[in-house]
């Protein structure tokens, strides 16, 4: 982070410290930048500062040591011509002690324990720097840009803040902003920039009023510390307008989350719950500031508990899949055509926990990897089952996740699964989110396109939630689309949305693909989607996801109906033909 080390020859550092621990810690943060040499007590410190009075760039001294302390040596060199311009960094643990070194002529002082590597290093560099008569000082402690300060800086300066001013009740506030990196790419970076310089203008005025500090890091992150404020709305609006000002074209949404100061709460703690708070609120543009609550910590901890029971639960097999029928519904009645699989998680304490609760928190950390493979293998076990027990294969799909396709032993895996099983390619299907396709689309593509030439199926699951756009669409493998249920849910109320729904009828029609509507629940949305030409129907109006054999009363009504109605069941149920 700090360049002036390394700047043409590398400069001399003296570090001065009785205990060789202490020695060692600082040799090893500074070597990468520095030579270092060392000294073990204050007289060896003066000899050492002698012999090398020309070339060493700075000193750091600890205070207590036998023979000659630090007191003493800081003493000589003030009165020394020919050492005085070297610039002393004490190192203390005593507070009152820095006061008096400072007094004597340190340039600065670090604390043990040691800081950050960074406030070491940054330290160290800027009083060369000083010493050297050079104005690199700012570009180590605050961001260019806005001015404010780098994040080790802040989270340096909020610590002492806290420990040193328990009497001020500091607040942790979050800003983000609402998908900046469009508004660069929209925009230009140099519009970015402006928005970025007009959010810390507007922060510093703010704290030029208030008791505070403020930084900015990753682009579009600022994190302000500072006193109680009655309600932040005010702080937000305030920095929105200003915002506004900048253009009439670009509409750019700011969020908060605040966790209001608490006795003995750390401000990187502060600042992990103001950040969640704040990203709670990501995307709603109606309630954009949040204040951390009991709900979201109950939540955080529920999710901290669920990381925890995970490998247990593996172990302990708690993991369920259910199965929801898929009906055809271009014949009449309506046939069972296929089953989507779709986990659960008996948890012993808790109850029966929905996907919705644990698979966005395994995605995020890739640990649903595990529990994919279960349902995959559970899947392909009940397909062999059922094939046994009533002759004909039931396809059935299953869910990948996003990090299941940056997963390299995915398709081997996939491979094995189906081989060493005899069902052939086509009898599991596999569902991809539509957002995965978007987010890392050439990886994505590659992997997709390897699995359908192995005679794999893909499905795109949750279509138009994923903001893709049409010609990308043509240029996506997929064999079926899966029509998000945001879209299903008022087509019998809203045109609007009947509308959109034809739409994607019609494009999967031009695209020859086959479509399924999700979370069909009445009769009068199935007609709806029939008269539109959707294929397939997956929803409670159906069924809603149920144990393997509670399933099997499904197959069974399929099979009495097929019987009564004489058919043969030449392909057995599921004809079901991407
Ligand atoms: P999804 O893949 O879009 O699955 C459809 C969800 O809609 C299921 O929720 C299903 O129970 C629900 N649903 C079906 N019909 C209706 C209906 O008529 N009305 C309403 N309101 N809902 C209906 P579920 O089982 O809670 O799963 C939620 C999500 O969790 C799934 O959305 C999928 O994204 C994920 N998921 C489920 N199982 C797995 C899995 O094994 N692996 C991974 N990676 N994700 C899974
Ligand atoms: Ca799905
Ligand atoms: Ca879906």
């Amino acid at each position: 982070m700090i360049q002036s080390g390394s700047i043409l020859r590398r400069r001399l550092v003296l570090v001065v410290d009785d205990y060789e621990i202490n020695r060692e810690i600082l040799g090893v943060i500074l070597e990468d930048d520095y030579d270092v040499i060392y000294a073990t007590d204050g007289k060896e410190a003066l000899e050492s500062m002698r012999a090398n009075v020309d070339a060493l760039s700075i000193v750091l001294l600890d205070l207590i040591m036998p023979i000659m302390t630090g007191f003493e040596v800081l003493e000589t060199v003030r009165n020394d011509e020919q050492l005085k311009h070297i610039p002393i960094i004490v190192l203390t643990a005593e507070r009152s002690a820095e006061l008096q070194a400072l007094q004597m002529g340190a340039a600065d002082f670090i604390a043990k324990p040691f800081d950050m590597h960074e406030v070491i290093l940054a330290r160290v560099g800027r009083i060369i720097e000083l010493s050297e008569g050079r104005q690199l000082i700012s570009a180590a402690e605050t961001d260019r840009l806005t001015m404010l300060y780098n994040r080790n800086f802040f989270f340096e300066y909020a610590n002492r803040l806290a420990q040193y001013h328990p009497e001020l009740h500091m607040d942790a506030v979050v800003l983000n902003i609402e998908q900046f990196h469009s508004v660069n790419d929209l925009s230009g970076r140099d519009f970015g920039d402006k928005v970025l310089k007009a959010i810390g203008d507007e922060i510093r005025a703010f704290l030029a009023t208030t008791e505070g500090i403020a930084s900015r890091f990753d682009a579009d992150h600022f994190d302000i510390y500072c006193v109680e404020q009655e309600d932040y709305r005010v702080l937000l609006n305030r920095i929105q307008d200003k915002v506004n000002k900048l253009s009439p074209n670009v509409s750019i949404h700011l969020r908060m989350g605040v966790q209001p100061w608490r006795e003995g709460f750390e401000p990187v703690y502060m600042f992990d719950r103001a950040r969640t708070a704040c990203n709670s609120v990501r995307g709603n543009f109606q309630n954009p500031l949040m204040v951390y609550d009991e709900s979201m910590h109950r939540r955080e901890q529920l999710n901290q508990r669920l990381l925890n029971d995970l490998r247990p639960a593996l172990e302990r097999r708690q993991f369920r899949v259910f199965y929801q029928p898929k009906y055809d519904v271009q014949c009449d009645p309506p046939r069972l055509s296929s089953a989507e699989a779709l986990v659960r998680w008996q948890h012993p304490e808790l109850g029966l926990i929905l996907p919705g609760d644990f698979v966005p928190l395994f995605e995020g950390n890739g640990l649903i990897g595990v529990v994919d493979s279960f349902v995959w293998q559970q899947a392909v076990r009940q397909i062999v089952a059922w094939r046994e027990k009533y002759g004909f294969t039931l396809p059935v799909s299953v869910n990948l996740s996003r990090s299941d396709v940056f997963d390299a032993t995915l398709i081997d895996r996939l491979r094995h699964l189906v081989d060493d099983n005899g069902l052939s390619y086509d009898d599991i299907m596999l569902e991809v989110t539509e957002s995965a396709y978007v987010d890392n689309a050439s990886l994505m593509l590659d992997t997709i396109n390897d699995l359908r030439d192995l005679g794999f199926k893909i499905e795109m699951d949750d279509f138009g939630s994923g903001y893709s756009s049409l010609n990308m669409l043509s240029d996506m493998p997929f064999d079926v689309l899966k029509m998000d249920m945001r879209f299903v849910k008022n087509i019998e109320k809203n045109e609007v949305d009947l509308r959109l729904v034809k739409l994607i009828l019609d494009i999967a029609r031009y695209l020859e693909v086959m479509v399924v509507a999700e979370g069909v629940e009445t009769q009068g949305q199935l007609e709806l989607l029939r008269e539109g030409g959707c294929d397939l129907i997956q929803g409670y109006y159906f069924s809603c996801p149920v144990p393997p054999d509670e399933f099997e009363a499904l197959i069974e009504r399929e099979l009495a109906i097929e019987r009564d109605a004489g058919q043969t069941t030449k392909g057995g149920i599921g004809a079901f033909e991407a």
